[in-house]
């Protein structure tokens, strides 16, 4: 069932790593909303322009693919600023690109913490730097990271991922602090085990051990996560701003 928020028609929204998983899926709702969608890839041209495609059929008004990668700032400063010339202001911005490399403590490795990091936490919070300019001057801008229930709860073998992800939770709140008198809000999502590539890659008895955790018995739908971003795009959020939001079938309680 896909909730339908009518301010989003028309709202130019950005959302990193939408190639596929959560982030496709919410580009695909977004597009059934009537936003201008502006999804991030990073390097599959053909599949972007299937995508666009796929996106002004479900209704975008309007879809644009934006090539960067969330870790190399000057190209992704490029990118959004010459969509904002041409386009005006972004006000809708989902910081949802991310990766995990799980790996017991004593076998971390310094280069894989400093890229989870980067990908995880850095770029969101210099993306929405970059935005934050031309955020100040346009009206009803949201701005929705997606962190994790692992930011919250920990989980062995996550130590960077989790880290990176209670990261994220600190920046929404600091943020939205320090822009909520302009308006501008600013919240994050926690969600726990979606069905996408990510959660595909785990062993079937880890898999198993976690459904028995998780008071729904099920693993949550891209499309559930779709939802509640949109309901924080739109203005019927208008009153929440610094909050964080679990949607994991019961898991944390
Ligand atoms: P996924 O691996 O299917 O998708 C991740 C996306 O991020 C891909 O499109 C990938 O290309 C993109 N990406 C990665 N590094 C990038 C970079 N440097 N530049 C640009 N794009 C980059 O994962 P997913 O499950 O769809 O996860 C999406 C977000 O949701 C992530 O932040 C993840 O941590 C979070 N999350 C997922 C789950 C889950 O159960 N699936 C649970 C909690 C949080």
């Amino acid at each position: 069932m896909i909730a339908k928020f009518s301010d989003l028609a028309g709202k130019n929204i950005l959302i990193t790593g939408a190639s596929r998983g959560l982030g496709r899926k919410m580009a695909e709702v977004l597009a059934t909303q009537g936003a201008h969608v502006i999804f991030n890839y990073r390097g599959d041209e053909s599949a972007a322009n299937l995508l666009k495609e796929e996106l002004i059929s479900l209704g975008a008004s309007n879809a644009t693919a934006l090539l960067f990668d969330v870790t190399n700032t000057v190209q992704m400063k490029e990118a959004v600023e010459k969509f904002i010339e041409s386009n005006g202001a972004i006000t809708g911005l989902v910081n949802n690109a991310g990766i995990s490399k799980d790996q017991i403590v004593l076998r971390m490795k310094e280069e894989d913490v400093a890229q989870t990091i980067n990908t995880n936490l850095t770029s969101a919070i210099m993306l929405t730097q970059i935005l934050s300019r031309s955020f100040l001057k346009a009206e009803n801008v949201s701005v929705v990271n997606i962190s994790s229930i692992v930011g919250l709860m920990g989980n062995a073998s996550q130590i960077a991922y989790a880290a990176s992800k209670a990261g994220l939770i600190g920046f929404t709140k600091s943020y939205a602090k320090e822009l909520a008198s302009r308006n501008i809000r600013c919240n994050a999502i926690c969600p726990g085990f979606i069905t996408t590539d990510m959660t595909h890659a785990l062993d079937e008895k880890v898999k198993d051990a976690y459904l028995n955790t998780i008071p729904l018995k099920r693993m949550g739908d891209p499309e559930e996560v779709a939802n509640l971003v949109c309901f924080l795009l739109s203005k019927a959020s208008s009153y929440i701003t610094g909050e964080t939001i679990k949607i994991d079938g019961g898991l944390y309680i």
